[in-house]
């Protein structure tokens, strides 16, 4: 039996090549791309306008999804859920749907755990296994968007915010936001896909290179070098000056503003003279601060800021004229922090990701 390949994997060009040598005509490609991201379909045998026999031919050597649900948790209020899914090599990781007033958002992983060891994260503390492939980042957006088409709902928005580095897994995260962008399949606006980095100079810059304008978020969390390496320690290797270079460097060739997440850790980074240091941090720069008290767990050391701290320091940030948002935490009745599902379903995570 010929090697099974996933479907999602292929970008337009290479699932054509694909199909010519099973020795089909190329616009085959273009007709099971529609099935795959313009119809939702998920099983091979309901692509009606194929040739029985092709379909027969696709059963056997391809497979639609990379992703098999193991676990599906809705909150209480019905606005945030997450899936467990296992890859073919049934490692495990996780996707989060978030519900607003006119927009879905879907928050994906881009790796299995993650190298860069955040000290506050259920992903980081648990290790890295490897990069995702650009199918299993596009297979958990098909996923929600096929739960979502009952309502009439589509996916609006997608943030490289789950699991993992997406900066160190670039190309993968890139082709995913190609293909879903690509107007003959999900056809989501550039402008709606975020990817949230802990600060991969290397890989900012490849981004204020490309001609797809897409929203940057950088996970600051600490607005000074010796904090930083504690809690993000690829601070380490590309410290805050380097870091806000490379923000300048994409502002100016992006012309975009940058977000940057702060989450409010009780005692560690809530100060009021942290707020300040972030103020001078980021003078200078369109950025958009998004404050965010810390999604607990129960094994971290870490618990989020109380309410009265974290009211401080959102003030302080405004009456200095910063742009900030305060957030308010989503899902935590179901474990909706990055790797906390993955966690208490056995594997090796401890932490979380806010
Ligand atoms: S917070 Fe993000 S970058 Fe840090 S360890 Fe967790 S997944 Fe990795």
């Amino acid at each position: 039996m010929a090697e099974q390949v996933f479907l999602t994997n292929f970008t337009p060009s290479q699932l054509q090549e694909w199909v010519v040598s099973l020795g089909e005509p190329a616009y085959r490609a273009q007709q099971i791309r529609q099935w795959l991201y313009r119809s939702l379909e998920s099983d091979i045998h309901n692509m009606a306008n194929l040739p029985e026999e092709l379909r027969a031919k696709l059963a056997e050597r391809a497979c639609v999804s990379s992703l098999r649900p193991l676990q599906h948790i809705r909150s209480v209020d019905g606005q945030t859920e997450k899936t467990l899914f296992a890859l073919p090599d049934e490692q495990t990781i996780e996707s989060v749907l978030m519900r607003y007033e006119s927009r879905q958002t879907i928050c994906v992983s881009t790796q299995v755990g993650c190298p860069i060891g955040c000290s506050f994260c259920a992903t980081g503390q648990g290790g890295y296994q490897r990069n995702l492939t650009a199918g299993e980042i596009i297979d958990q957006v098909l996923h929600f968007a096929r739960l979502l088409r009952p309502e009439g709902l589509p996916v609006t928005n997608v943030v490289y915010m789950g699991m993992g580095e997406p900066l160190l897994n670039y190309d993968a995260v890139w082709q995913s936001i190609v293909v879903l962008h690509d107007s003959q399949a999900l056809s989501i606006g550039s402008r709606r896909f975020t990817i949230s980095t802990a600060g991969v100079v290397p890989g900012i810059d490849r981004l204020s290179a490309e001609t797809l304008q897409i929203g940057l978020a950088i996970s600051l969390h600490a607005p000074d070098d010796e904090l930083r390496d504690q809690l993000v320690p690829l601070n380490r290797r590309y410290p805050l000056s380097e870091l806000l270079a490379a923000c300048h460097r994409y502002v100016a060739q992006a012309d975009r503003r940058i977000t940057f997440e702060y989450a409010l850790i009780d005692g560690v980074n809530d100060e009021l003279a942290m707020a300040y240091k972030l103020i001078e941090l980021l003078r200078g720069l369109p950025a958009h601060i998004n404050l965010i008290p810390l999604n607990p767990t129960a094994d971290s050391p870490y618990r989020a800021s109380r309410r009265d701290r974290v009211v401080a320091f959102h003030r302080a940030l405004r009456q200095q004229g910063m742009k900030v948002t305060l957030r308010l935490r989503r899902g935590v009745g179901i474990s909706a922090g990055c790797g906390q599902l993955r966690s208490q379903a056995g594997d090796h995570q401890q932490g979380q990701r806010p």
